[in-house]
């Protein structure tokens, strides 16, 4: 098959990668020529060019530039596609996207792979970065089903686990487990940088080990993609933070007023849930 991948980074430069292994033809788009030399010297694909026009003879065409060049992107990539290609994206929010990009052409799949590292561009692209992830589809009432097979076969042919759901049950569910994280990781780090003794600041981060490595680890990651999944899953990212205050606030207090019962029972509770998340798959 001939695939397009136009956003030659983390994601594009991966699926490039996998899609290649496995005897596809990768034609590559990307922003910079340089990025466009990378990924033919990566692997990643067959051919790169700076202009859309190259992804023409694809059958399907995977969508992954930063959310907000999306939009964009899809209205000049338009006029050199047939009717028949079928085009999806790779995009953390899924609400927006089908609602700018789904009336722009019949053929569109919504997609996002659950999988990614705190590293961006074509240099941090990774072979079998999908294999074992869920992989979420979102298609609509009105996408034709041989446009939603043709995306799941090349998914599944990655090794990732299929998901279907709404759009709004999408954003709602990566809010919690993804957004919601970025944000919580980002407010540990900043909380810390308040110590103002600097003698302590500075023995806090000679001390810092896997427990902070762990829990700082989202917050560490690319500021881009952040301020995306704010910008573009408002709503239910926001909600997720109020609940998130109130949690927090709820703990406070049973730490001001000494109730290490209550506390215990919270604690006790968030160990129980903790491997209904983690160890789902
Ligand atoms: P990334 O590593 O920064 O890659 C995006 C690439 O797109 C950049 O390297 C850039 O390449 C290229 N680009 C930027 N604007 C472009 C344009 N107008 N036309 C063509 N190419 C353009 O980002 P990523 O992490 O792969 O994320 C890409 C998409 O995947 C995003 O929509 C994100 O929501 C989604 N996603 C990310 C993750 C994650 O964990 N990172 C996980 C799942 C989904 P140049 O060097 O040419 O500028």
């Amino acid at each position: 098959m001939n695939i397009g991948i136009v956003g030659l980074g983390l994601i594009g430069g991966s699926l490039g990668l996998d899609f290649r292994q496995h005897g596809h033809r990768v034609l590559g788009v990307s922003r910079k020529p340089q990025t466009c030399a990378r990924a033919i010297a990566r692997g990643a694909v067959d051919e790169a060019s700076v202009n859309l026009k190259l992804v023409q003879p694809a059958d399907v065409v995977f969508i992954c530039t930063p959310l907000a060049a999306m939009e964009a992107t899809v209205i000049e990539l338009i006029p050199h596609l047939s009717p028949a290609t079928v085009l999806t994206d790779v995009g953390s929010v899924k609400g927006w996207v089908m609602a700018a990009i789904a009336p722009l052409w019949a053929n569109f799949v919504g997609g996002h792979p659950m999988a990614g590292t705190a590293e961006s561009g074509i240099e941090a692209a990774l072979p079998n970065l999908f294999a074992g992830r869920p992989y979420v589809l979102t298609p609509t009432e009105t996408t034709p089903p041989e446009a939603v097979n043709r995306v799941a076969e090349l998914i599944r042919s990655l090794q990732a686990h299929i998901y279907h759901c709404y759009p709004d049950e999408h954003d709602r569910a990566v809010a919690w487990i993804s957004h919601l994280p970025v944000m919580v990781s980002t407010s540990l780090i900043a909380a810390c940088l308040h110590e103002d003794e600097s003698g302590v600041l500075e023995l806090a981060k000679a001390l810092a080990s896997s427990g902070f490595r762990d829990t700082s680890r989202v917050g560490g990651g690319n500021p881009e993609l952040g301020v995306m999944m704010a910008r573009y899953n408002t709503a239910a990212l926001v909600r997720s933070l109020y609940t998130f205050r109130d949690s927090l606030n709820h703990l406070i207090t049973k730490v001001e007023q000494h109730d290490w019962q209550a506390l215990e029972e919270m604690l006790e509770r968030s160990q129980q849930a903790r491997p209904v998340f983690v160890n789902h798959q």
